[in-house]
């Protein structure tokens, strides 16, 4: 919807990606706000009359940018580290509204986010929990705390992204969770609000987290009768889109389906979704810069490379890649790769494309999980990001420099 072809061009909204290219140059992100809105508005939607807060991942997409613009819909976020907090305060976003995972938070972490007033920590171990006790007693902040426990469920995903089975190391485990409550309530400086859970990213159907959520609130249940009642319970996110042509439920449904689960708990609800509100909504603009020809394959070599994409080298995950004009050039297939010097370098393998030299091409649903993991391998600067709103673009990132690169290394004088 919000990337469609007008009289043969790929636009967003109402802009062609031409334009773009033209004026900010590629290789380049490209974000439509509409189609922002529109996702975080499917969340929304599905809990009306619900008391309930969607607390955006910000590591699926942080520029402050796409974190301002969710933050005046009312999100909250969900962090899992300082540098994130940062960035949610910058962005204006409220820090009453933060949620903090990760298994590794730092006494300087904690600190932050006790100081920053953020809604809850969520405590992934026994050493993380005696550890934030220490530093709230510390500043005199209590510190408001739920578990995230590990609910034991298949996410039914690629397994770098499964965080929710015995093995892994997220949160605290299923059979641990109801000691380590009543270890926890006792503490005088942490206050015991919520508990949490987050089973994997990319989950195409909604029965694993529909199954997680039914074991969290079994667990919410039996606590509130041992005189330990919650104020929230956070089902994480993990909600799939569709890259491919796969089939993938609607928000609508997982949400429909974790409300079900959840019957009759009183507690608020908290949902941490990320790639299903940006993924969408972002495309990564490249150029063609030679065609190659060997005598096994061809070759579109473009000027985005796996530093600024990572996805399909790292998980071999599927994008569909895209002319931005539509061409009469002959169609062929294509292996689609950066100019990286590692053969693991690639955007998309064996695709038939009508594409040369100087043309663009748009590798799409890239606006979750992209630019958050573009790195300067190769000592390429990072790309630019723009924010479309109908027939207005905004850069929301400068194309790194050369210079920036190393501007903050230092050569000894021996
Ligand atoms: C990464 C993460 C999310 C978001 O996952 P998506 O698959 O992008 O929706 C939510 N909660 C926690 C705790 C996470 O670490």
């Amino acid at each position: 919807m919000s990337f469609a072809y007008r009289n043969g061009v790929l636009c967003a909204e109402r802009i062609s990606l031409q334009t773009i290219a033209r004026r900010f140059g590629t290789p380049c992100y490209v974000y439509s706000r509409r189609e922002i809105e529109h996702n975080y508005g499917e969340f929304t939607r599905a809990l009306v009359g619900r008391d309930a807060l969607v607390c955006y991942s910000v590591k699926a997409n942080c520029n402050l940018a796409v974190l301002a613009l969710l933050s005046r819909l009312g999100a909250g976020f969900d962090i899992v580290s300082g540098g994130e907090l940062a960035r949610v305060r910058a962005a204006g976003g409220d820090p009453r509204k933060v949620v903090f995972s990760g298994v590794g938070k730092s006494e300087a972490e904690i600190a932050q986010a006790l100081r920053a007033r953020i809604l809850c920590l969520n405590v992934e171990s026994e050493p993380e929990l005696l550890r934030v006790a220490a530093v709230a007693r510390r500043l005199g902040i209590r510190a408001p705390i739920a578990f995230r426990v590990n609910p034991d469920i298949d996410a039914r995903t690629h397994p770098y992204i499964a965080t929710g089975l015995k093995g892994s190391k997220f949160g605290v485990p299923y059979a641990q969770a109801e000691r380590l409550y009543r270890k926890a309530v006792r503490l005088r400086d942490v206050e015991l609000i919520g508990i949490g859970c987050h089973i994997g990213s990319q989950m195409r159907v909604p029965d694993p987290l529909a199954d997680a959520v039914r074991r969290i609130a079994a667990l919410a249940t039996r606590l509130a009768d041992a005189g330990i009642p919650l104020r929230h319970i956070d089902i994480g996110g993990g909600m799939g889109i569709r890259y491919r042509k796969e089939r993938v439920a609607p928000i609508g449904r997982f949400v429909a389906r974790c409300l079900k689960a959840l019957g009759t708990r009183p507690e608020a609800l908290i949902l941490d979704p990320g790639r299903s509100i940006v993924g969408s909504a972002g495309v990564l603009l490249t150029r063609v810069e030679y065609v190659k020809r060997t005598a096994r394959k061809r070759f579109l070599v473009v000027d985005a490379a796996m530093n600024d994409f990572l996805r399909p080298a790292l998980y071999g995950a599927w994008h569909d890649v895209v002319a931005v004009r539509k061409s009469r050039r002959r169609p062929a297939l294509y292996d689609v790769v950066g100019p990286v010097c590692e053969s693991g370098d690639f955007l998309a393998q064996r695709r038939t494309l009508a594409a040369g030299e100087g043309d663009l091409l748009a590798v799409k649903s890239a606006g979750a999980y992209g630019m958050v993991l573009s790195s300067n391998y190769n000592s390429r600067p990072r790309a630019a990001e723009v924010l479309v709103d109908g027939r207005e673009a905004r850069l929301v990132r400068r194309r790194e420099r050369a210079e920036t690169l190393y501007a903050g290394e230092l050569v000894p004088r021996w």
